[in-house]
This record gives C-alpha cells, structure tokens and sequence, in this order.
C-alpha cells in the first residue's frame, strides 16, 4: 500500500477476503489499515508488515525498495521494483512539494539513482495530467486558515476527508495560534486522528483536542470542528448540517464552514446544493472558489514531466486518473521525448508484458469491472441491477393491470393504469387515457403468449414518443373465466 488514503485502502477487507496475501505499509498507513481491518473483524487473519521509506523488503521474485514521496497525507512513498527483466518504477500518489507540511520532501535523489541504474518503466500517477504548470505546495493553504481563524466570530467547522492527515495538522496548527479548541467530529475523523497522534504524524498540544461533548459547551469563538462529508453526501455530518438533522448539534448563525477539498468530479451538483442549505440555516461557508482553503495532492504538468526526466525510463505507463487522464499523461511523455510506441495507455485488466529482451506489449485482457457493494452485500448486485435502480430513480414505473377473459383473451375491464415517480397523474390524464386506448386495441390484435412482452415494448415507446423518458413498464394479467 503506498498511502493510507481512502481511494487506495477502502477496499482493503474486501481484497484480503478473497486474496491471502501479506500486506506491506508504512507506519501510518499500517495505523490507518488497522483501524479498517478491526472494524472488519479481519485484523487477527492478515499478515501486516511495516516498511519505512528507504527501506526494501524482498518479495517474492522482485525486490522492493520505498522511497518518500509527498502527497496530501504524511509517509507516502513510491516503489522501485527490481524484477528478473528489469526495474520498474512506481510513482505512487504524489507532487513536487518543497515545503511540505511535515518537512519532509519528495526522495528526489533516489529517483536519480533509479535512474543510474537504468530504469525499464515508469508508472506515474496522472490524476492531474490536465493541470498545466506546478500544483501549489500544501502551505499555501494556511494564510487563507489564518485569515478565516483571525476573523470568524463564531464556530468553526472544517470539512474535509477522515484521511487528509496533513490537512488536520494544518487546521490544528491555525487553532492553536488563534486560542481556539479542537473538536474532531464523526468515527474516521475521530479513530484516525487519534492513530495519527499515537504513531507521532500529528504533532498538536495535548490541551488543544477536546471531545465533541466538551466542545459544544464552549464559547462559539472559542471552537474549531473538523468533520468529514465534503462531497455533499447525505447522509454524512455536512449534508446532516445542511439539513438540519444531525443529532448532536446544529449549524447556528454566526458558524463560518470551511470546505477543505475539492468536488470529486460528479459530485458538484450536491457540493453546490449542501453550500447552498448551510448558507441557508445562517453558516458562512468558505469554499475553493472563495479563498484557497484547498490545494490538490497530486502533480501537475510541469512536475510530471521532472518525474520523467529524473528517472529516463525506457517505456512509460500512465496509471492512477480517468482514460482522458493517462492520454493527456502520455502526450506529456511525448513532449519530453519518450517515442509513442513506448508509452501504453491501459485501462483496468488489461496486461503489459515487459520481456528479458527488453520487449513491451500487450497480453491477454483479464476480465474486470466494478464490484457493486451493497449495504452488506458484495458483488451480489450487478450492474443490471444497478442500471433498474437508476432507471427507478430517474423515471419511476408504469404498471398495466389487464383483466381478461381466459378463453377469448378479450379484455372484460378498461386497462387500468398505476404510475408512481413518472408523472403527476391528474395533470396528466391525457396522456394515461391515450396509453389505456393503446393498451385496448393492442390487446384486441395479439393474444399469444407474447402478449405481456409486447405490451411492455408498446407503452414504453409509446410514452417515450410522447414523454422523452423510460420509465419501467409492467403488465400484470388477471384472467377470470373458465
Ligand atoms: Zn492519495
Ligand atoms: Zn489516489
């Protein structure tokens, strides 16, 4: 694991049901992995070994050196994997940051020698492939902190994600300098925190932390909280504030909230909605566009082509971004001279094959996809389900109840129609007497056994003619009769 971030770890207990293998991690991502695993019951079955960067660790046929890079969580590294054909190079999640929260910078030299010793391929990180120039250093963030600390009259409450442990550093440091408590609010923030703390990755006074129940007696100016649910998540402690219906406090006029993340792209239409509701109930919120209360983890241009030019790889593999991303990474590549043929744009299962004779193609594709986690199930839902489901929310359902007649399949009462989420049956009367005319006359052609069948495909392009919207179409039969 070369971070303890969400995106990389969340799956973790899933994997290691399936997959009995040992797990290799830095301390804090070990700390951060741990807390996943209890929660699993899986803690006691699986073998974690902690690694340091500048450490190696042999495994398997390959030998596995980690080295430190900086990202948006403190003890990130990337891999340097010595194979039987060569050395590989794997980035991690990672950016150029000279001033990094904890001090401690990318491991350019070891990049450098990597490079020395000739390096087969790279696999770089490309989630910000599309960002010209150089992301911002981590820092950038605390004179826009200090500015919202020195001036907010009230609470304040930071969102961010339970795994950005640089960001609670920074919000704590603001806090302490500005004479204000620290309250961590939700289970991850809570447990990761205080694993953070223990391992020695979060330095902050011991009086400074204070439990939510303590915190809410305080003095509004007197209090900072840091809480998940950036995204606009329902159900999580924003979207609960928004609403008004998070059980342990309220969001009350005078609260200024900091959103400390960036909409993952999908997500901004709930972002925007859950700004608008805490603004509503009388929050200021403070967000990316407004002050630059956020900075992206992860390389820009300018530092992906260093990378490369740092370890001169002979082929280059974009990883880690949408396809748009590792496109954008690998037209990079070009410009730094890299020839095309060198560089593979992959998608999920699909395998490069690098040969002793210093050889790069492409094998087998290895069947892949998504697994749906549902609740407590997993892979149970596929993604037919997924697809009714979504069908179900966005256009609901017609239901065609038919009572007929079981010898001549005649019809003896007018269709009748039920709808629940496609439209508002009274304004639409026109239309469901238009469908029921349908309904009848189709009826009264066919009487196979593919009536139901057919009568389903009728309706639904029927209504999508008149409507532009699918919803799902059910007939039901009652025959009466001998
Ligand atoms: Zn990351
Ligand atoms: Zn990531």
């Amino acid at each position: 694991m070369t971070h303890g971030h969400e995106d990389h770890t969340g799956a973790i207990h899933h994997l290691l049901e399936q997959i009995d293998a040992p797990v290799y991690a830095t301390a804090l991502t070990r700390g951060l992995l741990e807390i996943k695993l209890s929660r699993n019951g899986l803690i006691n079955r699986v073998q974690l070994n902690t690694v340091q960067a500048g450490g190696m660790a042999d495994i398997g046929p390959f030998r596995v050196e980690f080295f430190h890079v900086c990202h948006s969580i403190p003890d990130g590294v990337g891999l340097g994997i010595t194979t039987p054909v060569g050395l590989l190079v794997h980035s991690g999640d990672y950016k150029f940051d000279h001033t990094p929260v904890d001090y401690w910078p990318t491991d350019y030299a070891k990049l450098a020698e990597f490079s020395a010793r000739g390096v087969l391929a790279l696999l770089s990180d490309s989630t910000n492939a599309d960002r010209p120039g150089w992301t911002p250093s981590e820092r950038v963030i605390e004179p826009a902190f200090d500015e919202v600390f020195r001036t907010a009259k009230g609470r304040i409450i930071v969102a961010s994600f339970a795994s950005l442990i640089s960001r609670m550093q920074q919000v704590a440091n603001a806090a302490a300098n500005h004479g204000r408590k620290l309250a961590f609010v939700g289970t991850s923030m809570v447990e990761n925190a205080r694993i953070a703390r223990k391992l020695g990755y979060l330095d902050m006074p011991d009086d400074l932390v204070v439990p939510i129940e303590q915190a809410l007696r305080m003095r509004p100016r007197e209090l900072a909280l840091m809480s998940t649910g950036t995204q606009g998540e329902p159900t999580s402690i924003m979207g609960r504030l928004s609403t008004g219906t998070n059980r342990q406090f309220d969001i009350e006029v005078g609260d200024t909230v900091i959103l400390s993340s960036h909409p993952i792209p999908g997500n901004e239409e709930s972002v925007y909605r859950t700004i608008n509701r805490l603004f509503r109930r009388g929050a200021n919120v403070i967000y990316e566009k407004i002050a630059p209360v956020h900075v992206s983890g992860h390389a820009s241009q300018e530092e992906m082509k260093l990378l490369m030019h740092l370890v001169k790889p002979k082929f280059f593999i974009p990883i880690h971004g949408e396809l748009r991303h590792l496109h954008q990474h690998a037209s990079l590549a070009h410009q730094v001279g890299i020839p095309p043929e060198n560089v593979a744009v992959i998608e999920n299962g699909m395998v490069v094959e690098l040969d002793c004779d210093g050889s790069m193609k492409m094998g087998e594709r290895i069947p892949g996809g998504y697994v749906f986690v549902d609740g407590s199930s997993v892979g149970e839902v596929g993604p037919a389900v997924m697809r009714e489901r979504e069908i179900l929310a966005n256009d609901g359902f017609v239901l065609v109840n038919l009572t007929l007649d079981r010898r001549s399949c005649r019809l003896l009462e007018e269709p009748e129609i039920i709808t629940r989420g496609f439209v508002y049956e009274p304004d639409a009367e026109e239309l469901l007497t238009d469908t029921r005319r349908i309904v009848t006359e189709s009826v009264n052609c066919v009487s196979n056994g593919r009536l139901q069948g057919d009568l389903e495909q009728a309706v639904k392009s029927y209504l999508y003619t008149k409507t532009k919207r699918r919803p799902m179409v059910f007939v039901t039969l009652n025959q009466l009769g001998q």
